[in-house]
């Protein structure tokens, strides 16, 4: 099998299925990769056992491995506690009956931890787990001082017992490294999600109202100057209206795909409203800000939004403010808004720099003027 259907099916296999609740992923991912484990750690002891000709526990190492596919299986149908019962009852009959055929000091006790650690790390009630936890001690201590070599003691020489002891130190230690790393691993990658989830827009994928708010707070708390730049689609509402909701949402993709493209690296973007996206220039100038302006400008007007047979143009209107209009970051963000409804009320498709700052004020002759000069296009940038 090559690596990429191996790693296919492997994906597919530990992948939670649809319907599980969402704090209940982790726990399965954990599971289901240390269950597969768990059935290679069994395999790997299946030579030693015929080695040491032990055939009850040959025989209830594949039990285990049995149980363990019957865990996953179980897990999947969402019965969790009945999969971690049958798998941990059957790991600790294997060490308690390994303890009692070949005695103690073989290192089987060790297995106990890492039970211990699984039930611990598993999503089971809290009651449930000091229940369970109690009961593997109450094992560990019964077995050491009452079943182990009950049965039988060590038949073979002192060298093949330290061995066995070494091997099985090595299973235990290899196991937990295991586990921790997966919990470690999954958890990284979920908070990582759930982190994505919490500060971006699930449809276009640039950061959602209060992150984009954040960062613009960040730059005011650090001083840092900066430039805002508050877009709004115009007459989105006709785009829904003549070709459906879907095609408003492919439009507000390519926008904000084209946003991406064409700011500097350093710059933020943020989805605010529905049609409505503010752009954080950090330590952009008047002019900076106006040559970004201008170039998205001039890419939406030469790359619309492609749809089968469909070619959806669509043009912004824009306030621009700087950090230094306002005392507060609230005034700034007040002021971008203001040009932008004057943007709006004076005709659309253009950028308004100036003007706003007054409540209630209408574009005059010369606001408007300087925005549409203002902004380069593709004939005068
Ligand atoms: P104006 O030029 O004055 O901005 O006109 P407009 O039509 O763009 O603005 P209006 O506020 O009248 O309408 C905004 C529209 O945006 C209405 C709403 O259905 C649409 N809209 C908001 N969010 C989404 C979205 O996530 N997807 C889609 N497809 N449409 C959206
Ligand atoms: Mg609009
Ligand atoms: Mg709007």
């Amino acid at each position: 099998m090559s690596s990429g259907v191996f790693r296919a099916r492997w994906v597919r296999l530990t992948r939670p299925p649809v319907g599980l609740a969402p704090e209940r992923r982790r726990s399965y991912q954990i599971f289901i990769h240390v269950y597969l484990f768990a059935i290679a750690t069994h395999l790997a002891f299946i030579p030693v056992f015929v080695a040491l000709d032990v055939v009850a526990l040959m025989l209830l190492n594949l039990t285990c491995i049995a149980a363990n596919v019957l865990a996953i299986v179980l897990h999947r149908q969402g019965q969790r506690t009945a999969a971690l019962f049958i798998k941990l009852g059957m790991v600790s009959a294997l060490v308690v009956l390994s303890g009692m055929l070949l005695g103690g000091e073989t290192g089987c006790e060790y297995f106990f931890f890492v039970i211990l650690f699984e039930v611990l790390i598993s999503d089971l009630a809290h009651r449930l787990k000091l229940l369970f936890g109690g009961l593997v001690i109450s094992l560990i201590l019964a077995s050491e001082h009452l079943l182990f070599g009950s049965l039988g003691s060590w038949p073979y020489s002192e060298l093949s017992r330290e061995l066995l002891f070494s091997l099985n130190v090595v299973a235990t230690f290899v196991l937990f490294m295991f586990i921790v790393l997966q919990v470690y691993t999954i958890t990284e990658v979920t908070e990582r999600r759930f982190r994505t989830d919490a500060t971006h827009d699930s449809l276009t994928g640039v950061l959602n109202r209060r992150a984009i708010f954040e960062k613009a707070e960040g730059c005011w708390q650090a001083a840092q100057p900066f430039a805002l730049l508050l877009l709004d689609a115009d007459h989105f509402k006709s785009i829904n209206d003549n070709h459906g909701h879907s095609a408003g949402d492919e439009v507000l993709r390519h926008l904000a795909q084209l946003l991406g493209r064409t700011l500097r690296e350093d710059d933020f973007i943020g989805r605010v409203g529905g049609e409505e996206f503010l752009v954080l220039l950090p330590e952009a100038s008047m002019d900076e800000a106006l040559s970004v302006a201008g170039r998205l400008r001039n890419e939406l007007a030469s790359c619309p939004c492609r749809l089968e047979s469909l070619a959806l143009s669509v043009t912004l209107s824009m306030g621009l403010a700087l950090s230094n209009e306002g005392d507060k970051l609230r005034d700034v963000i007040d002021l971008a808004d203001r040009r932008l409804y004057l943007a709006k009320s004076s005709g659309r498709d253009r950028l308004l720099a100036q003007g706003g700052e007054n409540q209630g004020e209408q574009v005059g002759e010369g606001v408007t003027a300087r925005l549409l000069q203002g902004v380069p296009t593709k004939d005068n940038a």
